[in-house]
């Protein structure tokens, strides 16, 4: 005996990890051609994928879980198909998260990571990494990524770290490394550089001041300047005026005074100055400003820097020396007025940039930092798009990635940290000379003294993830995995990384390898709340995945992100969402309950070949349909839209149609119950491979027992292929050519929903009992043939009394005292007037008029009161549609309740 003892609803609690932990243990998630092993073929393509690693520190939230859910998707896909397929899991050591990090736990302690010392901090954020830097990728395990974790690799790992070496060290001996000072983002806060990536804008209140800049030859003569950071005028070295500015042109190339510091500096002409601005006059500050500092390229003026690394002013701010930036700003200001030299002040919108992991304002500074030579990095990255060798997919993203490269300055790689790569250059403290070397070196490379010292810098984490593709693979070690492995298929993450991450593997990929890293890019979209807004915890519209998985399932957590994604666009997600998509994997497994529950009503062995029925038959066409249309969806990259059309066929065609038709088939018994039970089996084994990739848990469970409740009844029932030792490892459903009968097929049975669908509807809407059967007469010159064929179906399904269903070609006359319903070349007669008691009707409807009328009331009364102008437009909007909503309904009862009355 069989055991159906199948839980009614989906235990997914019951189910996840054990799942996982079984698919992990035989092996699954490894690939099948593997280059280390015997047996292996060189000349079978891999599909391999390079997780984006995240941050070691990293909380999972819904950008990881998108990643990973379509990443998992295209790896189970490919690994279907029968493609030898890898994808390589990490994480990133995110240099100053996890310092952060470590140094909140030293100051709770009452210490600091200066107190302690470098080597005893590191060994500490080891300790933290090794206690909680799984946490990530076990979340990410519970998302059903299948990723071969023997291969998992980390950024500071040894392998990675002696890749980080050789490419810095080749990078610097092709002189495309250089150290010098530059303007860079100072975050005062951390006192490190950081890149315009850990940098966020944010529109603030602020002042914009308005002041004189005096002719140093004729006091009384001065220009209008305005800033909205008056403390930079102690690093002012030029005035800038527009060339052809009218009002200005007697002071190009006079002197004006400082003010307070009395420095004489020039008025210069340059276009980028804007005439509209403040008074089209504009103080150049390059050492603190990246425009004034391309402007002081281009004329040659000196740079001054006010600010020390902690934002206090510096030596060169005169009697400010030692003041904090804003403290200096208020007393310049106040000296300033004093001494006649300010116009006004006004209030103005400020773009603030703030550092994103220390929240304080970040400075543009002169600072001596290590760069990346970046621009022939950037011509080879954009050949490589240009030519085709990657193609981008959304296409639209292409011209970004061009515009943004075309544009691209050097890349400021050094880190005032502790924590990461720590830069592989040593200073000679006798010569001065600098040497940088693959090991460790114990002298100088140029005058051989013992007395050098590493640079205490480490590398920006971006430049350890630029090399990810190749790095895992074991570069710069020829190692069978990256001979085989790499180029890397598919590089899969959000619009939002293109340029950080990916333009970055691009580059060093073509400069390490020679090869691109990957040949297809496939951004998808960012995630906001049901409204459209980004979540924040500002907003508390968060949501949280971990959360969602716990409380609806980690396939309802899947289906709703992969099925809502198209590439490149944003999704809007809710809750309501994933409830949904939690109720549609408990309708796949209820289905598969079903199927099983009904093997016992089906002989072990046909006695004659099939005779398919015509739901047999078009079950199988829209079957095969589908399979033609989701791998075309596929090849295009359409998954969203490929997890809609499955779930559309599985919920409506399979489960409502073809499950409800199954039943009275199999009532019949023989043959006709053996072939049912088959097409059953065949197309819910076909729909549970489509559907896996998407919903991975809880099809693989119900397959399981679908494949053993088989095994147990009958060998006939097995697949073409037999039975797969794992769903995870079935073959995809190969798409065929149509034999050329599906097409009737399909339209016969479509005029025979249409029928059904018909009288249904006209049922509800007469509010005639559930489970009342009705007589009907149906009559089509084109179609009685079939539809006597299907009269069983037909009754069932619409709930006609088959004894008193006629189905004719045609009526001597119309019958009188019914309904008709006109279904394209079929007309359905009910006696439906007979059906419904007048009177009661009328009460129903008259009670839903009352309930439907004073809603409206309520609601125009909100809309016209003071509620229209206080609450957000969205908010109007949604009440504004609830008024129209109404006011339909009750129109279509006034109509029904005129109905009654002729
Ligand atoms: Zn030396």
């Amino acid at each position: 005996m069989i055991d159906h003892s199948l839980p009614k609803t989906y235990d997914f609690k019951a189910t996840e990890q054990r799942i996982y932990q079984w698919w992990n243990d035989h092996g699954y998630f490894k690939p099948t051609n593997d280059p280390n092993l015997p047996g292996f073929d060189p000349m079978r393509k891999p599909f391999v994928i390079s997780i984006p690693p995240p941050n070691v520190t990293g909380e999972l939230h819904l950008g990881h879980a998108m990643f990973v859910s379509m990443e998992d998707l295209m790896i189970r896909y490919h690994r279907m198909k029968g493609v030898p397929t890898l994808w390589v899991p990490g994480a990133d050591h995110a240099g100053i998260a996890t310092q952060l990090q470590i140094e909140k736990a030293l100051a709770r302690e009452g210490t600091s990571r200066e107190a302690i010392g470098r080597e005893k901090f590191l060994s500490r954020t080891w300790q933290w990494k090794e206690k909680y830097g799984g946490i990530i990728t076990q979340q990410i395990r519970r998302l059903g990524a299948s990723c071969d974790w023997e291969r998992e690799r980390f950024t500071l790992d040894n392998g990675l770290s002696h890749a980080v070496r050789e490419a810095f060290v080749r990078l610097y001996e092709k002189g495309l490394i250089y150290r010098g000072p530059r303007l860079i983002n100072w975050s005062p806060g951390l006192k490190t550089a950081v890149s315009d990536l850990e940098v966020e804008y944010s529109e603030e209140p602020g002042t914009l001041y308005f002041f004189k800049y005096v002719l140093a030859d004729s006091p009384q003569e001065y220009l209008p300047v305005a800033t909205t950071r008056p403390e930079t005028i102690l690093g002012d070295t030029a005035v800038a005026v527009h060339p052809e500015d009218s009002r200005y042109q007697q002071f190009i190339g006079r002197n004006v005074i400082v003010p307070i510091l009395g420095r004489q500096i020039p008025v210069i002409a340059d276009e980028y100055v804007d005439r509209e601005f403040g008074g089209g006059a504009l103080k150049v500050t390059p050492g603190h400003d990246p425009n004034d500092y391309e402007i002081a390229m281009r004329h040659d003026l000196p740079i001054i820097s006010i600010l020390d690394e902690a934002a206090r002013v510096n030596q060169n701010g005169g009697k400010f020396q030692g003041q904090d930036r804003f403290e200096a700003r208020n007393n310049l200001w106040e000296e300033m007025r004093a001494a006649g030299l300010t116009l006004k002040e006004q209030p103005y919108t400020l773009n603030i940039p703030r550092s994103q992991r220390g929240g304080e304002i970040v400075e543009p500074m002169i600072s001596t930092q290590w760069f990346v030579r970046i621009q022939p990095l950037a011509e080879a990255a954009l050949q490589a798009v240009r030519d085709g060798r990657i193609r981008i997919v959304p296409e639209r993203f292409t011209k970004v990635y061009y515009n943004w490269l075309e544009n691209i300055q050097d890349w400021c790689i050094s880190r005032q940290l502790w924590w990461g790569h720590r830069i592989p250059v040593w200073y000679c403290a006798e010569c001065g000379g600098m040497t940088s070397a693959r090991q460790d070196p114990t002298s100088c490379s140029h005058c051989n003294s013992t007395h050098i010292e590493q640079d205490p810098d480490v590398l920006d984490t971006w430049f350890s993830s630029g090399l990810w593709p190749f790095s895992t693979l074991g570069w710069p070690d020829e190692t069978p995995d990256l001979n085989y492995y790499y180029p890397t298929t598919m590089m899969e993450t959000g619009y939002d990384i293109l340029f950080f991450w990916v333009a970055r593997m691009i580059m060093f990929g073509l400069e390490f390898t020679g090869q691109v890293p990957f040949s297809t890019v496939y951004l998808h979209g960012l995630i906001r709340d049901e409204h459209g807004r980004k979540m924040s915890k500002t907003y508390g519209n968060v949501i949280d995945p971990l959360t969602v998985m716990d409380e609806l399932g980690t396939d309802a957590l899947r289906f709703t992100l992969l099925v809502g994604s198209t590439p490149g666009n944003d999704l809007n997600l809710s809750i309501k969402k994933v409830e949904a998509n939690r109720n549609f994997a408990n309708k796949i497994w209820n289905a598969g309950r079903y199927v099983i529950s009904a093997l016992d009503q089906a002989p072990v062995d046909p006695v004659l070949d099939p005779r398919w029925t015509l739901p047999d038959s078009w079950i199988w066409a829209r079957l095969q349909t589908l399979i033609r249309d989701v791998e075309r969806l596929f090849q295009t990259y359409q998954y969203g839209e490929a997890g809609r059309q499955i779930y559309d066929f599985f919920w409506s065609d399979y489960a409502d149609w073809y499950v409800e038709i199954a039943k009275l088939q199999l009532a019949e018994g023989g043959d006709r119950a053996f072939y049912t039970a088959y097409t059953l089996v065949q197309v819910l084994d076909l729909s549970l491979r489509m559907l896996h990739p998407f919903t991975p848990f809880v099809t693989e469970e119900i397959w399981g027992h679908l494949k053993r409740a088989c095994q147990a009844h009958s060998p006939r029932l097995a697949p073409g292929n037999g039975w797969p030792e794992a769903l995870i490892l079935a073959p995809w459903p190969e798409p065929r050519d149509s034999d050329g009968w599906e097409g009737t097929k399909v339209s016969e049975f479509s005029l025979v929903q249409d029928i059904v669908r018909a009288v249904r509807n006209l049922r509800a809407e007469k509010n005639v009992q559930p489970g009342k059967r009705i007589p009907a007469i149906i009559t089509s010159e084109a179609h009685a043939e079939t539809l006597r064929s299907q009269s069983k179906v037909i009754a069932s399904l619409a709930q006609i009394d088959l004894n008193s269903l006629t189905i004719a070609e045609r009526l001597p006359s119309k019958p009188k005292g019914h309904i008709a319903l006109v279904v394209g070349a079929v007309e359905i007669y009910l006696p439906l007037a007979g059906l419904v008691n007048n009177s009661e009707e009328r009460t129903r409807l008259e009670k839903d008029l009352a309930e439907v009328n004073s809603q409206i009331q309520r609601l125009q009364t909100l809309l016209t009161g003071q509620f229209t102008g206080k609450a957000p437009p969205a908010v109007v909007q949604k009440e504004q549609d609830k008024l129209s909503q109404y006011q339909g309904t009750a129109e279509k009862l006034r109509s029904q309740l005129a109905a009654l009355d002729r």
